[in-house]
């Protein structure tokens, strides 16, 4: 579980502004959910044979003796309050949310326990175009970011009826090579067969490689919407890799699945990963629904982020304000306030804690700012105030304190 400290927040604040506008751009809308959830909840929605369920929650008892799950992802909770408030009552709905999420996993470079991610779900489309729309809007965030190696891998689960068949085959498969198979790998045969695909183990790698393939097993109504997933993307411009063995890590998804893969990150590639789980919001007690969303992961675009060495807003103060005397302190104070409501989006820091000016200027200089202002106690009976560049050659310069507003509109082009 990470701090993150105030000079990593500006790339936090960039990501999260960024990535807000783009969904907004798509007519979603925010939904805010706690960080709790009964672990039931969790059970039932991701699966107990899963590497979330077995061995990734924090669960714990609360004073009444409920098990409580501190939530490892958001989809479930999503689900849970739109029923709990009839949001899926004959309605479409188009919903984001963001926040952390927590999972006990070895932590390692983009592998962390408590981590952050913006989830994107939509309910009551059937898709194949709602799905197209998802993939698309998650294009256009690496394009608002700046970000190019990235990579969209698809792939259609197909029906329950179309799964099944393919996991008969995967079965007989692997019993053929039980020998190989590590130990989760042999207690999923029985329960979770597909979850092998998803397996992380090197050693299992061959294996998993010449298991027969899905897509051989598709139903003709998945593999018509996965086609028209295809053709609207190409119409697009968006390019993709079918990948037959990429099914996701979670128990609900069905058609079309998909990630973004990046290989500039070493082994935890996967930044964004999402899908359609059309049963889920019956599974969870619901009329049948369909829903399809995706989940991206904030620490490993960060990462992502730095290792393109994308440059950031600047979010320094504009302004420092130098203050000396007694009567400059106070009319200082005031003053501040007077030019916040003048410029609009100034960021004006007032020293605070007195100093010579020497110590002020250096702190001036410390925080990043382009001007200092200064007011004494003879600016503050002239109504005066000295303008001074900290980054520039330019003329040091005396003003009427009306006068500040305008001159700083007009140097700080805001
Ligand atoms: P992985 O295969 O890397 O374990 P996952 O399939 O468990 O990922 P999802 O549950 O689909 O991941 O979550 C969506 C995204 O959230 C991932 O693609 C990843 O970017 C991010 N993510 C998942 N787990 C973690 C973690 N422990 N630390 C940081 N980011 C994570
Ligand atoms: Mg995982």
């Amino acid at each position: 579980m990470n701090d993150i400290l105030p000079e990593q927040s500006a790339a936090w604040q960039y990501l999260e502004d960024t990535l807000r506008t783009v969904v907004h751009s798509y007519g979603y809308r925010e939904i805010r959910l706690p960080l709790l959830e009964m672990t039931e909840l969790f059970k039932r929605s991701i699966g107990e044979v899963t590497d979330i369920v077995e061995k990734e929650m924090y669960t714990f008892e609360d004073r009444n003796g409920d098990s409580l799950t501190l939530r490892p992802e958001g989809t479930a909770g999503c689900v849970r309050a739109c029923l709990e408030h009839g949001l899926l009552y004959n309605q479409v709905q188009r919903l984001w949310y963001t926040g952390p999420m927590f999972r006990h996993e070895r932590p390692q470079k983009g592998r962390y326990r408590q981590f952050h991610q913006i989830g994107v779900e939509a309910f009551g489309m059937e898709g194949p175009d709602i799905d197209a729309e998802m993939v698309l809007m998650t294009a256009r965030m690496w394009h608002a970011l700046g970000l190019r190696e990235v990579t969209l891998q698809l792939n259609s689960l197909g029906t329950v009826e179309s799964r099944m068949a393919y996991r008969g085959a995967l079965v007989d498969y692997l019993h053929g090579c039980e020998s190989g198979l590590d130990a989760d790998s042999r207690r999923r045969l029985s329960s979770n067969p597909l979850r092998i695909l998803d397996s992380k183990n090197p050693d299992m790698q061959t294996i998993i490689e010449n298991a027969p393939q899905l897509p051989d097993y598709l139903d003709a109504e998945s593999r018509a919407d996965f086609g028209e997933i295809c053709a609207i993307l190409d119409d697009a411009g968006v390019g993709y890799e079918v990948n037959p063995r990429l099914v996701r890590g979670l128990d609900y998804y069905t058609k079309t699945v998909f990630e973004w893969v990046t290989d500039r990150l070493g082994a935890q590639g996967t930044i964004c990963a999402g899908g359609r789980y059309d049963g889920l919001v019956e599974y969870l007690g619901g009329r049948p629904t369909p829903g399809t969303g995706f989940a991206l992961g904030l620490e490993r675009m960060i990462a992502l982020l730095e290792v393109h060495a994308i440059e950031l807003p600047d979010s320094n103060p504009h302004v420092y304000l130098v203050l000396s005397g007694v009567q400059g302190i106070r009319r200082g104070m005031v003053f501040a306030g007077e030019l916040r409501d003048a410029v609009s989006g100034l960021r004006l820091q007032v020293n605070c804690g007195d100093g010579s000016f020497k110590s002020q200027f250096k702190r001036a200089d410390k925080s990043g700012a382009h001007y200092a202002l200064v007011i004494g106690d003879d600016e503050a009976g002239q109504g005066s105030v000295a303008l001074k560049p900290l980054r520039s050659d330019m003329e040091q310069e005396m003003l009427s304190q009306q006068m500040a507003a305008p001159r700083l509109r007009e140097l700080l082009d805001i």
